[in-house]
């Protein structure tokens, strides 16, 4: 094979692009990026994870100065300057961003500003400001992402009807919304509209929200988002949209509302592969409903092409692609590479109360044959929920019970999105539950919640 300019090159810096960059230059393979925008980062940090927990977190701080009064603290009534919490989420995304290009830099990957094809089995033509350029790369990695999905019956205008990059960028709350797909981005942007003031509408076709979550989590979530004064659909198919003199009026079926008027709608009904027009099928690549079919390494039919992230039929998570990211590169540079285990991807949906998940829910464990002894243990029972004011919610623990095998750690409260990370240790190290529940854990923290549903899965849980 002759000389190529790269060992590597990447297509799209999302977090799944940019880091297997950079574990590329650490193992020093010759890298080129490719990206299309002109700031790195790709979905998760310009239009998606980053963006929108700024957001929440705005959301979250106007909510305790409401709630500043229980602790005896009187302040007037807070108001939101949308224009400054919008700059302040720009400025963190900025941050994050140059950030990325630092990392890269620093691990001598060359990046390439342009639209990025495959012309060859080794060549990539890159389509950028000073024109079409064309290099050669022993290996290619395709990390292009996802944008968001339209449906037919309400394609996003950007004016009433809008999707996840429009409704990052409003810079006002409307009075109502109406948000369709009740999955992670839906629901957390119905909830920091929620706090912002906007009367907010959750539409779901399936029977409940966050489907992919165990049904207890979707139940206790609905119940304390009803609190919140969001009203929840689920079970209810959107069937049309017609616009009205101040907004959208939506046809509904299935659910106990036959139509929802709202200002602006929301469709967050999930995300389509970037993988047209990307030269993969003439080189023999197959796709399926758009998404790159890959092994157990994230190879594509051409074992020199690897394919990762949102452009694979994996879960949409930035922490996905990136492990994916590593693990295709270090498998490309002969490191002993271990294909990942898909039942350890944590699950994160950072509304208020946060959902945290990781392992099989209670269903999937009884699908799959095991003998199944769960556990709960509510946050109104923790010392250090009722100190943070915040004691709706519950930790789940899923054990089987042979070999006590812990399977599955489900939370829905306060803070469930950082608690959930020791249960993803406990999985990967293939914990027992009395492993988990002899684990000392300080006191007083949410972090016993833990322990005590681990506890209460074993049949002992202390504090209830
Ligand atoms: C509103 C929202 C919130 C989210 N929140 C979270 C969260 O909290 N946690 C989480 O884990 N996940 C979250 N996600 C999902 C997460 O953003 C994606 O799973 C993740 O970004 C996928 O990474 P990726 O590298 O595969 O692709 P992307 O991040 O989509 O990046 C792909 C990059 O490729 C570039 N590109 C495309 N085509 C070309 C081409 N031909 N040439 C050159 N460049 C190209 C694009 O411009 C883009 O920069 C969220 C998504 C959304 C929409």
């Amino acid at each position: 094979m002759p000389d190529q300019d790269f060992d590597l090159i990447i297509l799209g810096s999302g977090p799944g692009g940019y880091v297997a960059g950079i574990r590329a230059g650490q193992l020093g393979l010759r890298t080129a990026l490719v990206e299309k925008d002109p700031k790195l980062g790709g979905t998760c940090t310009l239009r998606g994870c980053i963006p929108t927990k700024a957001l929440l977190h705005t959301a979250a701080v106007l909510d305790e100065i409401r709630d500043a009064g229980t602790h005896g603290i009187q302040v007037p009534a807070p108001q939101l300057d949308v224009a400054k919490a919008q700059a302040r989420k720009r400025s963190i995304v900025d941050k994050n961003s140059k950030g990325i290009e630092f990392l890269l830099k620093k691990n001598k990957v060359t990046g390439l500003h342009g639209r990025g094809r495959l012309t060859g089995p080794n060549q990539v033509e890159v389509d950028g400001p000073q024109g079409k350029k064309t290099y050669s790369a022993k290996n290619i990695l395709i990390a292009t992402g996802s944008v968001p999905r339209d449906i037919p019956i309400a394609p996003a205008d950007g004016r009433r009807i809008l999707n996840s990059d429009h409704v990052l960028e409003l810079e006002r709350v409307p009075q109502s919304l109406a948000v369709l797909g009740a999955g992670a981005v839906g629901t957390e942007f119905a909830s920091i509209y929620a706090s912002f003031g906007a009367k907010v509408t959750l539409v779901e076709m399936l029977p409940r929200i966050l489907p992919i979550e165990d049904e207890e989590v979707s139940a206790g979530l609905e119940k304390a988002l009803r609190k919140r004064g969001i009203d929840v659909l689920a079970g209810t198919k959107l069937t049309a949209v017609e616009q009205t003199d101040s907004g959208v009026r939506l046809s509904l079926e299935g659910g106990k509302k036959p139509t929802v008027e709202a200002e602006l709608l929301l469709v967050a009904i999930g995300r389509r592969p970037v993988t047209e027009d990307l030269g993969l099928e003439a080189l023999g690549i197959q796709l399926d409903r758009g998404y790159v079919q890959v092994n157990e390494f994230m190879q594509t039919a051409a074992p020199h092409i690897y394919a990762i992230g949102d452009v694979v039929p994996t879960p949409w998570l930035a922490h996905v692609a990136s492990s994916e990211g590593i693990l295709a590169v270090e498998h490309m540079a002969g490191q002993p590479a271990k294909p990942l285990n898909y039942d350890r991807v944590p699950s994160c949906t950072y509304c208020d109360p946060e959902v945290g998940s990781v392992g099989l829910t209670e269903a999937k464990a009884r699908e799959r044959g095991y003998a199944v002894q769960t556990g709960k243990f509510p946050f109104s029972a923790l010392g250090k929920a009722r100190i943070l004011g915040r004691s709706e919610g519950f930790v789940k623990v899923v054990r089987e019970t042979k070999y006590d095998e812990l399977l599955g750690v489900h939370i829905v409260g306060a803070h469930a999105t950082d608690l959930i990370a020791e249960a993803c240790v406990a999985l990967q190290m293939e914990a027992t539950n009395e492993e988990l529940f002899r684990t000392m854990h300080a006191h007083p923290t949410l972090a016993e919640g833990v322990a005590e549903a681990a506890h209460a899965a074993s049949g002992h849980a202390i504090h209830i």
